[in-house]
């Protein structure tokens, strides 16, 4: 037995042993063991097959994450210094190791001798589907590393790595400090008529950390969303729309200062010359390899067939705005700085709904009950709550699955309320994944986190209907991964999904939350135990849809541009193309045309630093997966135990161990088509 907690992967983590000064020895060890176990696999002794080679190759792999997975965690939910300080040292070496692995030319022919002969020799259909689908996804991202190339070619690849996350991360320097480089200071409470009192005393506080008078406003979400949303007095939302717009540009009021135009374009050439070197026309194309959408013209059709749908609804959204804002005194015309702000006034005179008017109806333990009666119903589990098992905090719960044969199939933490020392929002993660062990196969375990307001003043945790929706939302994340059949952890549960499929089984849960037939299971007052009232509900139903066109179309005007962007940039025009390119995708979807001065791509962090580059499509790729699959619970009940079980064995059970296409074939019965979504917003009759 180790003393190191963490080197004990026999079972759950030790959460109340890990100490930060157990981290980094861990780490280091399981690296050491990790080198020194695949030298000596890779140093040609072994059988070159699945069994003698590939499996203990992965089972590495899953070691090394199943040992960093608490940390990480506990990194997340319950941070301090010295396990910060832990985690820090601990991830350039994790990085490094990966990079070794995949620039590790033996791996590589190991991978390819094991794949090559399971397909050349009769005993092919030795290999299970998953185990050749863990192969190929290996190969590709080999090619993918640049290992294929002739070595002056690899050290290029190599240096274009380098240099891009270096542009990457000076795009998003210069976005921050830009944002933060900006604030408005007023001791004119007139000045700010018509903002939320919650808005007011964050302005205060950051006027009071600032060492200045009155109320600061910001560029942060919070304060710019509110001003927008709010503020009545219009030449206050201007002046905040525009330094806004030309953050980290050549434009406005910090002109020149951080100007991201040619982060932009090294960006971009380097991506492009990247997917060059791998024999791919474009980025777009490069980025699509790991991807379910099959090709670029699929991704540009699927976008413009959504906006062929949706504009006329958007420009007729926008033509009653502006017919709205005439009556108003002094919108008219109406301005790229008023439409928030008239928005929603018009939403509040249409349905006046609230957010915090329908929390009594959704107490947690009911929301939570009734989240498990519906996944038993569709699926035939049951879900329950254990309570021996050590956790990171008390407010933490922890539940076993069973399926209806009594089989246990899942686990999970779920960690619901906001408190200090834990990351916001919400997501699921892994904590141990699927696998075949010895002599019996490993159950998955999740951990759910939210950052709900923890329950106060004698009431119990109470959540808007947002809140229901994201806990949904992550609940169906942790089914994919704790439904999971596969027994090869490599494209077990969430492993190996493609990304831009991954939100499908999440988005899908999310559409019980807005069904009356479901409603009941999962709402009830917290005091008099009243159902939500018909005619609330009907005002949220409706509500959902508030300028669904518009949104939809803005949300494609992102997308297209982004996906034309990697797909049509060309080195010999430079920066320049950027702007054209925008330019000519509002002409063709925008029903907004904003300033001249707007620079809306210089601050789209999503694609220069984040992660979606050629895939900001994919919210509505998802959205589409997930209401075209929804759309055969609503022909044949929402609850149809039948629907319920395809959904489980096409697509949750399966994991990454197939195409993504064929397992939603496979449920649907065809290819996903876009009508349900169009439905659903309002925007298709
Ligand atoms: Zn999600």
């Amino acid at each position: 037995m180790n003393d190191n907690p963490l080197l004990d992967t026999s079972g759950l983590p030790h959460f109340t042993q890990i100490r930060a000064e157990h981290v980094e020895p861990a780490v280091d060890q399981v690296l050491a063991e990790n080198r020194a176990l695949a030298d000596a696999l890779l140093s040609g002794a072994t059988t070159a097959d699945w069994r003698h080679l590939i499996a203990p190759l992965e089972a590495l792999q899953e070691r090394l994450g199943r040992i960093w997975s608490p940390v990480g965690h506990l990194h997340s939910v319950a941070d301090n210094d010295a396990l910060r300080v832990a985690y820090n040292a601990c991830l350039p070496k994790l990085s490094a190791y990966a990079t070794e692995c995949g620039q590790d030319k033996r791996r590589y022919q190991a991978y390819k001798t094991v794949s090559e002969s399971a397909l050349a020799s009769e005993s092919a259909d030795m290999l299970e589907p998953a185990q050749h689908r863990i192969l190929e996804n290996a190969l590709r991202d080999f090619r993918l590393s640049g290992i294929d190339l002739p070595q002056d070619k690899q050290d290029r690849f190599k240096a274009i790595m380098q240099a891009l996350s270096e542009h990457m991360a000076k795009f998003e320097q210069n976005l921050l400090d830009a944002t933060q480089a900006w604030h408005y200071q007023t001791d004119n409470t007139a000045e700010l008529a018509g903002l939320p009192e919650t808005s007011l005393s964050l302005f205060k506080e950051a006027a009071e950390r600032a060492g200045e008078t009155g109320w600061r406003l910001t560029l942060d979400a919070p304060s710019y969303l509110a001003v927008m949303s709010y503020a009545e007095n219009r030449a206050l939302r201007e002046r905040l729309y525009e330094a806004y717009a030309t953050r980290a540009s050549d434009q406005g009021p910090h002109a020149g200062r951080w100007d991201n135009t040619q982060e932009m374009n090294s960006i971009l050439s380097l991506r492009h010359e990247a997917a060059e070197l791998l024999g791919y026309d474009n980025y777009a194309d490069r980025a699509l390899a790991t991807r379910m959408a099959q090709d670029s013209d699929q991704v540009i059709a699927f976008l413009t067939d959504l906006a062929r749908h949706s504009l006329t609804v958007a420009q007729g959204e926008m033509a009653e705005l502006r017919a709205y804002a005439r009556d108003a005194p002094g919108l008219d015309p109406l301005e790229a700085w008023d439409i928030a702000f008239v928005s929603e006034r018009l939403r509040q005179e249409r349905y006046a709904i609230t957010q915090e008017e329908l929390r009594p109806y959704f107490p947690i333990d009911r929301v939570l009950d009734g989240l498990f009666a519906i996944v038993n119903r569709l699926y035939g589990i049951r879900v329950s709550p254990v309570t021996s098992i050590e956790t990171w905090h008390p407010d933490v719960r922890f539940f076993d699955i069973h399926d209806g044969d009594g089989e246990p199939r899942g686990r999970f933490y779920l960690d619901l309320y906001a408190r200090e020392h834990k990351r916001g929002g919400a997501w699921m993660d892994e904590c141990v994944l699927r696998q075949r062990r010895d002599h019996h196969v490993e159950t998955p375990v999740a951990y759910l986190t939210c950052n709900f307001a923890p329950p106060s003043g004698g009431k119990p945790g109470l959540l808007t209907h947002d809140e229901v929706t994201t806990l949904f939302h992550e609940f169906g994340h942790g089914l994919h991964h704790m439904l999971s059949r596969i027994d090869d952890a490599g494209v077990a549960c969430i492993q190996g999904v493609a990304w831009d499929a991954v939100e499908l089984p999440s988005q899908f849960m999310e559409n019980w939350c807005w069904e009356a037939e479901a409603l009941p299971l999962f709402s009830k007052h917290y005091e008099s135990g009243a159902p939500l009232p018909e005619e609330l509900l009907d005002r949220m139903l409706k509500a959902r849809n508030f300028q669904a066109g518009m949104k939809m179309a803005r949300q494609i005007e992102f997308a297209l541009f982004d996906f034309r962007l990697h797909r049509e940039y060309d080195p010999a025009k430079g920066a320049e193309q950027i702007l054209a390119l925008i330019d000519e995708v509002r002409k063709e979807i925008a029903v907004v045309i904003p300033p001249s001065y707007h620079r809306f791509a210089h601050s789209f962090a999503h694609i220069f630093s984040g992660g979606y580059a050629a895939g900001y499509y994919s919210y509505k790729w998802a959205e589409v997966l997930s209401c075209d699959a929804y759309s055969l619970f609503k022909e044949q009940g929402i609850f149809n135990p039948e629907t319920g079980r395809s959904f489980l064995e096409n697509i949750l059970e399966k994991g990454g161990s197939e195409d993504p296409m064929t397992l939603f074939c496979n449920f649907r019965g065809r290819e996903p088509q876009i009508d349900a979504l169009l439905q659903q917003s309002g925007i298709l009759a």
